[in-house]
């Protein structure tokens, strides 16, 4: 039997979705990749603006796709950012470094998008509002429904589609810390998400909420406007606490209560006022187009059930989600499920069956409990183990990751959590590539 050609919707034109259209054309399907904005990048599109509601909270406020700020510069090193045959190199923008600023990245996902023909696909300022499954000529397909904004060139419409791709990445809708007296709380706050400068902070007491990595960059970024920057966390370990410190930023366990006074008060009963509250707390998987009449569905930040986080068993193959497991390499992690997803949509490679499916997704939240971790952890992966991403790239017939991947990604784990505060700029990876036996990986063409 020949090969199935299928039109296919894709939401979002970022790291993933950019990937997805390429892998479903390679594999002679016709791709139509839906896109809020009027650029292809997603979260590495710069946005100045901030959000109406700088918390998230109100479902219906302008969002604001990007969680970037100015400063940001990568934490993954670049030989580990690009896709397996479309390397990041470093002629981009200019920025030449192992750890570049954001806008090279942008550089380097508009060039992947031009050198592959793939803006042609792309229907730019196209927000998609509604995925809904819908017969069509007695076949089940899909209704996608978009709008477009903006005075003229206004528009809505619905088109009808054989698959969905869903790309629409997972930095954008805020998870915040509660606490006692949050709501009433008289200071400023924000999540990290509408974070973009750090002079706005200039001579104010902030304190940050969390213990990532962008609590962290973000409290390294305002350090030397404000006039004092705390940082709470809900972590107890005092080791875990001592690894991530900031020099210069006052640490406290997690806040008990805000009282109307605005006085914060933590849990060692300790307290302090300040004028800022920055939450730097994470985000929230978030569907809001997806009509699934609870087929597939966000509980407690587990996208459910998921066949090896792509597929929904009952839906499959023809509803997948790309770009959900974490932490990877965002782009080969994305251009492996791609090429998966387009192979099976194909018929090329075959899925098990529902139940099998539905089997393997038990076993898998089996495994989750086995390993202490909550229900909101149902996407993480191992650190370390990189067993999801062989294990596609095996159903793919491709070679496991390269052990030059493994290590330089475990070693970078370890330099975050470094005291030093200028690994970024002293860690030299192409000698340490060379200095491990791996050779180099040429990135100066
Ligand atoms: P996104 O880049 O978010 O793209 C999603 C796309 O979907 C966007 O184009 C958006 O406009 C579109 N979209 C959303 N909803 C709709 C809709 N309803 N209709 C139409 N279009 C829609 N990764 C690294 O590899 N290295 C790093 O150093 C790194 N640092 C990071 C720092 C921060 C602060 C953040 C937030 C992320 C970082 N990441 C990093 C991870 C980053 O998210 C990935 O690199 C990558 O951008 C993910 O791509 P994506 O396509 O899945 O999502």
């Amino acid at each position: 039997m020949g090969k199935l050609h299928v039109k296919v919707a894709v939401i979002g034109a970022g790291m993933a979705g950019l990937v997805a259209a390429r892998e479903l054309r390679r594999e002679g399907h016709r791709a139509v990749v839906f896109k809020r904005a009027d650029d292809v990048g997603g979260t590495w599109l710069y946005d100045p603006r901030v959000e109406s509601d700088l918390l998230g909270l109100d479902p219906g406020r302008d969002v604001v796709h990007a969680s970037m700020y100015w400063s940001l510069r990568v934490n993954l090193a670049r030989q580990l950012m690009g896709y397996s045959d479309y390397p990041f190199l470093k002629k981009g923008c200019g920025d030449s470094r192992d750890f570049p600023g954001h806008e090279e990245v942008l550089w380097f996902l508009r060039g992947f998008a031009e050198d592959f023909g793939l803006v042609e696909l792309i229907r730019f300022g196209h927000e998609v509002v509604r995925v809904e499954r819908a017969v069509e000529g007695g076949r089940d397909q899909w209704a996608v429904e978009w709008r477009r904004r903006g005075g003229e060139e206004a528009a809505a419409g619905v088109d009808v589609f054989e698959a969905v791709v869903v790309c629409n990445g997972k930095y954008t809708q805020p998870k915040i810390a509660e606490f006692p007296g949050r709501s009433t709380w008289q200071g400023e706050q924000l999540h990290s998400h509408n974070y973009r400068v750090p002079k706005l902070y200039k001579n104010k007491i902030v304190l940050i909420i969390g213990r990532g990595i962008s609590a962290g960059e973000i409290a390294k970024d305002i350090l030397p406007f404000a006039r004092e920057v705390h940082q709470a966390s809900r972590e107890t370990n005092p080791q875990v606490v001592k690894l991530n410190k900031v020099s210069g930023v006052f640490q406290h366990p997690m806040i008990a209560c805000a009282k109307e006074n605005g006085k914060l008060v933590f849990q060692d009963e300790s307290s302090m006022y300040a004028d800022v509250i920055i939450h730097c707390t994470g985000y929230r998987y978030h569907y809001p187009f997806l009509k699934m009449e609870g087929l597939v569905c966000v509980d407690n930040n587990r996208v459910g059930p998921l066949y090896e986080h792509v597929f929904p068993p009952s839906l499959a193959p023809w509803l997948s989600f790309i770009g959900i497991p974490y932490p990877t390499f965002p782009a080969q992690l994305s251009e492996l499920q791609s090429k998966w997803v387009a192979k099976v949509l194909s018929g090329e490679l075959v899925l098990p069956s529902e139940e099998e499916m539905m089997s393997s997704v038990q076993e898998h939240y089996q495994r989750i409990e086995e390993l202490g971790w909550p229900k909101h952890c149902t996407h993480k992966l191992e650190i370390g183990k990189f067993e999801y991403e062989n294990w596609l790239a095996d159903r793919l017939g491709l070679p496991s990751l390269e052990q030059w991947r493994e290590k330089l990604a475990l070693i970078g784990l370890e330099m975050l959590k470094s005291s030093d505060g200028n690994w970024k700029d002293t860690w030299d990876v192409d000698k340490w590539m060379q200095e491990e036996g791996f050779g180099k990986q040429s990135l100066n063409r």
